[in-house]
């Protein structure tokens, strides 16, 4: 048995059931949250209930919120949502790529600790654990603040057994990379998932990943480049060569965040365009096309529960 932190206490990875595996509850940046409230968007815990009640109600039972300090993590707004909706929310630590000066010179052990503190003591005071870790690298590669994170991440995962989530740039291929920095570490590729996956159509690299024994995040859902088609074709594909067990299918997609009225991608109303079907596009619209490309009701019943769980408990 597997036991995973949940916002309100750790539960059994087999009560994990149908499992949104990279979301995102509420994003803007550090410490906005608690100190500027009035920068995100109005009524923003109303959007974030409403949102998880529509999810639950579709059959949606536990989500991964990929919120990191530097993307806005507030566990306190992520307990009251699961507390009021019933939904299974499960919080990360570790950083994005919005790092600090003094991350550059920080060591990987002193890093460790603060994921360490999050995940046995408690995150921002409360009791709320981390039940995933989380570094993240883009286009750039991985830059020398993002390999001490990664690093410190490796130490977190054998001081505490926690999976690891990498936020990644598929078509740059930088997951080489990153699994390189893991593998020096002597991190076990098992409790590996490289997100961001779909966002390449490159089937070579991801067989490759998938060889090395990580599991593949395909989170990005609808998605512009690749179209929504295309991702489609590269998850029948990693299906039809037997890997459904290793996938985790998810959105990417935040139930509320900061005000961007200069950012095209951030307002509402061109989220809303964008995906109006939010925490359940995947559901509402892959689904029924998976079944008409082929792939077994049984299968598709599967997708969201089974990667999920073994990349929480490390079964490959
Ligand atoms: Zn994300």
């Amino acid at each position: 048995m597997t036991t995973v932190n949940t916002v309100l206490g750790p539960i059994d990875s087999a009560k994990l059931g149908v499992t949104l595996a990279h979301e995102h509850i509420l994003s803007s940046n550090a410490g906005i949250p608690q100190n500027f409230p009035e920068f995100l968007e109005d009524n923003y815990m109303d959007h974030i209930v409403e949102g998880l009640n529509k999810s639950k109600a579709a059959g949606i039972q536990t989500v991964v919120d990929a919120t990191t300090v530097d993307l806005g993590r507030d566990v306190r707004v992520l307990a009251e949502a699961s507390r009021r909706t019933g939904v299974n929310i499960i919080a990360c630590t570790g950083w994005w790529t919005e790092k600090p000066r003094f991350i550059s010179g920080a060591s990987p052990e002193r890093m460790a600790s603060g994921f360490i503190k999050d995940v046995e003591k408690g995150i921002e005071g409360t009791d709320i654990k981390a039940g995933v870790l989380k570094s993240a690298s883009d286009m750039t590669g991985v830059l020398p603040a993002e390999e001490t994170v990664l690093r410190a991440v490796a130490r977190a995962h054998h001081r505490t057994g926690l999976s690891i989530m990498l936020h990644s740039y598929s078509p740059g291929q930088v997951g080489r990379r990153q699994i390189a920095i893991l593998k020096e570490e002597g991190v076990p590729m098992n409790r590996v998932k490289l997100d961001h996956s779909n966002d390449t159509t490159d089937l070579e690299y991801l067989f490759w990943i998938l060889d090395q024994g990580c599991f593949l995040g395909l989170d990005r859902y609808p998605g512009e480049v690749p179209s929504p088609t295309q991702r489609n074709k590269t998850l029948k594909a990693l299906i039809d060569a037997g890997f459904a067990g290793r996938l985790c299918i998810s959105h990417d997609w935040s139930l509320a965040r900061h005000v961007a009225i200069d950012s095209p991608i951030g307002t509402p109303e061109r989220r809303q365009k964008m995906n109006p079907h939010g925490y359940l596009y995947i559901k509402n619209v892959v689904f029924p096309q998976l079944k008409e490309m082929g792939v077994s009701q049984r299968v598709i019943d599967s997708l969201l529960v089974d990667g999920p769980r073994n990349f929480f408990e490390g079964k490959v």
